[in-house]
């Protein structure tokens, strides 16, 4: 365990804000909860968990303790003719399980390369791409209780998985450490081509689904994603800044009318998913910034940081957008970024 006092979070998120934390603790065993529990000052602070800091918005100096698991070992746990299991420390970086994973041509997690992050915080928002979504592969999660450390185990059925949701984005936030999760991966199967522009790159490569492998999906990925999503490294982003809002089909019907060429997709619930970044460009924000903090000029949804822009400047910038939207759609964005 390593503790660092006034400890500047720059490094750790990825819209580069250079907030401190009153403490930053980097834990790897379960054992390390209770012995800071008995320290005085330490015990009287709330406690914030953060990952890699790619899904943050930070607007403010923490007078909190921030807890970082460090824990990053691969484990296979079993495999039989089908299937293997790995147990993932959660400090892994996600890229890097994506990669191990691919490089033993194990099916499951290629559609979801070179999203930032760490493994203990994939299950938080179930993160998704490329028509996957990480629930897809996992079996379960093991995390401490902040309280005591003590030992909380979930099946996949008890992780309330949705569009990017679950019970650790909600009632578990900051109740406990991801410590490791485990995914069920295939050693065969049929490649996941539900997202059109993946298909159509792919089919114009290879002759027959049948052909393809995890790593050609893997490729093809990172080359779609370096299209399209800029580099946080090179310019600061946290992703998607709103979740893709559905809607009933009575709003629907209304809004086509006016908007025939408004792109949807069907939910199975029988919403209507409409793309935010389509709502954004449409209420003309894409490439539009208020100081420092802007909308990218080729992806509407992802909110960036053009150099000395805050937390709370992005957070003004989203709700212009947002009132703009409602007032032009009737649809309230919903944040996909955690804000702290
Ligand atoms: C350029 C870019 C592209 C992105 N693309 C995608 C994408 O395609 N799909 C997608 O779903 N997301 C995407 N994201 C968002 C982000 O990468 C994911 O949400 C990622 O899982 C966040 O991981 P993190 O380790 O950085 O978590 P953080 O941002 O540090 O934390 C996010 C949340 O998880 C909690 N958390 C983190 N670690 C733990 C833990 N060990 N135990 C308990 N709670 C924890 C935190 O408290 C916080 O609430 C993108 C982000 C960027 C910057």
């Amino acid at each position: 365990m390593n503790i660092y006092a006034n400890y500047n979070l720059l490094q750790h998120n990825t819209f580069h804000f250079p907030v401190s934390a009153r403490f930053f603790i980097e834990v790897r065993h379960a054992s390390a909860i209770p012995t800071l529990r008995q320290d005085p000052v330490i015990s009287s602070l709330p406690w914030q968990v953060i990952g890699g800091g790619s899904n943050l918005v930070l607007t403010q100096d923490l007078d909190a303790v921030v807890i970082h698991c460090i824990y990053d070992e691969i484990k296979l746990l079993k495999e039989d003719h089908g299937s293997v299991w790995l147990s993932v420390g959660a400090g892994c970086p996600w890229h890097n399980l994506v990669t191990y994973t691919v490089d033993h041509g194990w099916w499951g997690l290629e559609n979801l390369a070179l999203i930032p992050g760490t493994v203990g915080a994939a299950p938080v928002q179930n993160i998704g791409a490329y028509g996957a979504e990480v629930q897809d592969t996992i079996t379960r999660v093991q995390s401490f209780d902040l309280r005591d450390g003590r030992r909380v185990e979930l099946r996949k059925s008890e992780c309330g998985f949705s569009y990017r949701n679950s019970i650790f984005k909600q009632s578990l936030a900051n109740r406990v450490l991801i410590h490791r999760v485990t995914f069920r991966l295939r050693k065969h199967a049929t490649p996941n081509l539900m997202h059109e522009p993946l298909h159509e790159a792919l089919i114009k490569k290879y002759d027959t689904i049948e052909q393809i492998t995890p790593r050609q999906i893997y490729d093809e990925v990172i080359i779609l994603r370096n299209q399209r999503i800029p580099d946080p490294k090179i310019l600061g982003s946290a992703g998607s800044f709103f979740k893709n809002p559905s809607i009933s089909s009575t709003h629907y019907q209304t809004l086509i009318a006016q908007h025939p060429n408004m792109p949807s997709h069907k939910t199975p619930d029988g919403q209507i998913k409409i793309p935010a970044a389509w709502l954004i460009e449409q209420a003309q924000w894409k490439g539009k910034r208020i100081s420092d903090a802007g909308v990218h000029v080729n992806h509407a949804l992802i909110l960036v940081n053009y150099g000395s822009a805050t937390g709370k400047n992005l957070l003004e910038l989203a709700d212009k957008i947002r009132d703009d939207v409602i007032n032009q759609f009737s649809i309230a964005l919903e944040k996909e970024v955690v804000v702290i």
